[in-house]
C-alpha cells in the first residue's frame, strides 16, 4: 500500500466532527453523560483520536428509557399511521440530501472506502427507510370467523413499546437503519446504542430525526460500550431489544432477555460456506467471490469466508484467487483509490493477526497475503489473505474471524460438500456458483443458512428477509418479518347479541 495521507474532509464533516466532545441525546436535548464519563472515537487508518464521545451509564439509559415511554404515550402513539410514514420519508430525504457527508464520516470513523460508504451504507440506508415508511398504513388487524355465535372478534396489531436497540460497528449507519425503519413503522420508540468503535453516524442520525419533525423521545441515542448496552438489555422499561454483533453477546442477551420475557431479535456472527461447482461460469465465480470475503475487509457477518473448490480445479481456480487477492488495493477509507480500509480497531486488527498466526501453525498455507502491509502508518491494516492447504478442522476454518481471510478447501462431490458446508455452529449465509440451476436448487434445500446466495453474494434490499440459522441468530432483519418483530397482536372480543 502507499501511505498516502487521507484527503480533508468536507466542510460539512468536518462541521459535525469539530462539532464534539458529542453528547448523548435524549428526549429534545443533547446532553453530558450524568457521570460526565466519555471516550475517544478514533480514526482506524491512522490510530489517531478523532473526538471525544460521551459514555451513556446506567442512569442515562434510565432517562432515555423514561423519553421513550412518555414519547410512546405522546404525539407518536397517537400520530395517525399517515404521519409516521411522512416523517419516517421526511428522515430518508434528509439522509440522502445529507449522503456525502454520512459516507465520510461513516469512512472516517470505520475506515471503509468512502466511495462503498456512499453507494453501499448511505444508499441502502435510504432505501431501507422508503420501503419501512410504505408500511405504516398497511399494518392491518384481521376479523376472525369464531364458532361463537353473535361474537365479533376482530385483533389489533400494536408497537411492541419501547425499543432497545444494540447496533455493530461494520456498517454503523446501514445498521442503524436496518433497525430504526421497522421500529418506526411500527410505530414503536426507541433507545439505540452504537457501537463504541463508531458512534459518529448515529448521532449524526439523531440530528437528523429531531430536523425530520420526528417528534423528540422517539429516537434516542446513548453512546457507550458494552455495559451501557448491557444495562439497556437490564433496563426493565425496555420491551424489545434488537442486537446485531458476536454472537457471544448475543448469547448473553438472549439468556437476559429470555428471563426477563422481552422480546428479542438477534443477527450473529456467521462462517458461511461458498462453492464453486465444475461446471460454474469462473469469469464470474472468482471475482464474486473475492468480492464475498474481502467486501468490507470482511467485516460482514455473511461473508463468504469458507471457500469450497471440487478438488480437480482447486489448484487452478486458488492460482487465480490469489494473483487477483496480490492486486487488491489497501489503504485509507477517505482515499477514493482503496479497495480495502484499514480494520476498525487495534482490538479487531490484533485478533485478525493472531488467527492468521493459528492457520499458519495448524499447517495452512497463506498463497495471497498473511501480513500487514508495509507503510500502515500506524493504521489497522492487513493484506487480502488466502489460505490454502486448510482442513475443515482448524480454527481458521471454524471460527468467524471477521477480517480479510479466506480459507480454501477442496471437496469430492455435491454430498460430501453439503455435509461439510453444513458442519458449523453458524448457519447465516450460503453460496453457490454453477450453470447447472438443478443442482444450485438441491443445493440450496439441503444448506442450512437464513440466506442462500446462487451466482452472486449477498445482495441486499429491504423487502428480501436476512437472519440467522443456529448459532447465527434468532429471529429476521428487513422485509415484513422484521415489521412483526415490533408488533403485538390484540385479540379484541365484543358480544354483539
Ligand atoms: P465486537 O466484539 O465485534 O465488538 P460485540 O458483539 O461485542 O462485537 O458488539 C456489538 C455491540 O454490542 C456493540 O454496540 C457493543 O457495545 C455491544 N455490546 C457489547 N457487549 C455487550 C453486552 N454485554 N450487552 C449489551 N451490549 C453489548
Ligand atoms: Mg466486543
Amino acid at each position: 500500500m502507499t501511505a498516502t495521507a487521507a484527503p480533508a474532509l468536507s466542510a460539512a464533516a468536518d462541521k459535525f466532527v469539530s462539532a464534539g466532545p458529542h453528547k448523548l441525546l435524549i428526549g429534545a436535548e443533547w446532553v453530558d453523560a450524568a457521570d460526565g464519563r466519555s471516550f475517544e472515537t478514533t480514526d482506524p487508518a491512522t490510530g489517531q483520536s478523532i473526538c471525544s464521545i460521551a459514555q451513556a451509564g446506567a442512569e442515562d439509559v434510565d432517562r432515555a428509557v423514561r423519553a421513550a415511554r412518555e414519547a410512546l404515550g405522546g404525539p407518536w402513539g397517537t400520530m395517525p399511521a399517515a404521519g409516521r410514514e411522512a416523517a419516517i420519508h421526511a428522515l430518508a430525504n434528509l439522509m440522502e440530501a445529507n449522503g456525502d457527508e454520512l459516507a465520510e464520516l461513516e469512512a472516517l470513523d470505520n475506515g471503509k472506502p468512502v466511495s462503498m460508504a456512499k453507494f453501499v451504507d448511505v444508499q441502502l440506508s435510504v432505501a431501507h427507510l422508503r420501503y419501512y415508511g410504505g408500511w405504516p398504513t398497511k399494518i392491518e388487524g384481521e376479523t376472525i370467523p369464531v364458532a361463537t355465535p353473535d361474537m365479533h372478534c376482530y385483533t389489533r396489531k400494536e408497537p411492541v413499546g419501547v425499543c432497545g436497540q444494540i447496533i455493530p460497528w461494520n456498517f454503523p449507519l446501514l445498521m442503524a437503519a436496518w433497525k430504526l425503519g421497522p421500529a418506526l413503522a411500527a410505530g414503536c420508540t426507541i433507545v439505540l446504542k452504537p457501537a463504541e468503535q463508531t458512534p459518529l453516524t448515529a448521532l449524526r442520525l439523531g440530528e437528523m430525526a429531531l430536523e425530520a419533525g420526528i417528534p423528540p423521545g422517539v429516537l434516542n441515542v446513548l453512546t457507550g460500550d458494552g455495559e451501557t448496552g448491557a444495562a439497556l438489555v437490564d433496563h426493565p422499561g425496555v420491551n424489545k431489544i434488537a442486537f446485531t454483533g458476536s454472537t457471544e453477546v448475543g448469547r448473553l442477551i438472549g439468556a437476559t432477555a429470555g428471563k426477563m420475557l422481552k422480546r428479542v431479535t438477534l443477527e450473529l456472527g456467521g462462517k458461511s460456506p461458498n462453492i464453486i461447482l465444475p461446471d460454474a461460469d469462473l469469469e464470474a465465480a472468482i471475482p464474486g467471490s473475492l468480492q464475498g470475503i474481502y467486501f468490507n475487509s470482511g467485516q460482514a457477518c455473511n461473508a463468504g469466508s469458507r471457500l469450497f473448490i471440487q478438488k480437480d480445479q482447486f489448484d487452478d481456480v486458488v492460482g487465480a484467487m490469489a494473483e487477483a487477492a496480490k492486486g487488491m488495493k489497501v489503504g485509507p477509507g477517505l482515499d477514493p483509490s482503496t479497495q480495502l480500509g484499514p480494520l476498525v480497531s487495534k482490538e479487531q486488527h490484533e485478533r485478525v493477526l493472531s488467527f492468521i498466526e493459528s492457520g499458519r501453525e495448524q499447517g495452512a498455507e497463506a498463497v495471497a497475503g498473511g501480513g500487514v502491509p508495509e507503510d500502515s502508518n500506524g493504521g489497522y491494516f492487513v493484506e487480502p489473505t488466502l489460505f490454502a492447504d486448510v482442513s475443515d478442522d482448524m480454527r481458521i476454518a471454524r471460527e468467524e474471524i471477521f477480517g480479510p481471510v479466506l480459507v480454501a478447501m477442496p471437496y469430492d462431490d455435491l454430498d460430501d460438500v453439503a455435509r461439510r458446508a453444513n458442519d458449523s455452529e453458524y448457519g447465516l449465509a450460503a453460496g453457490v456458483w454453477t450453470r447447472d440451476l438443478s443442482k444450485a436448487h438441491q443445493l440450496a434445500a439441503k444448506l442450512q443458512a437464513g440466506s442462500i446466495y446462487i451466482n452472486t453474494w449477498a445482495p441486499s434490499d429491504a423487502g428480501a428477509p436476512f437472519g440467522g440459522f443456529k448459532s447465527s441468530g434468532i429471529g429476521r432483519e428487513m422485509g415484513h418479518a422484521n415489521l412483526d418483530a415490533y408488533l403485538e397482536i390484540k385479540t379484541v372480543w365484543t358480544n354483539i347479541a
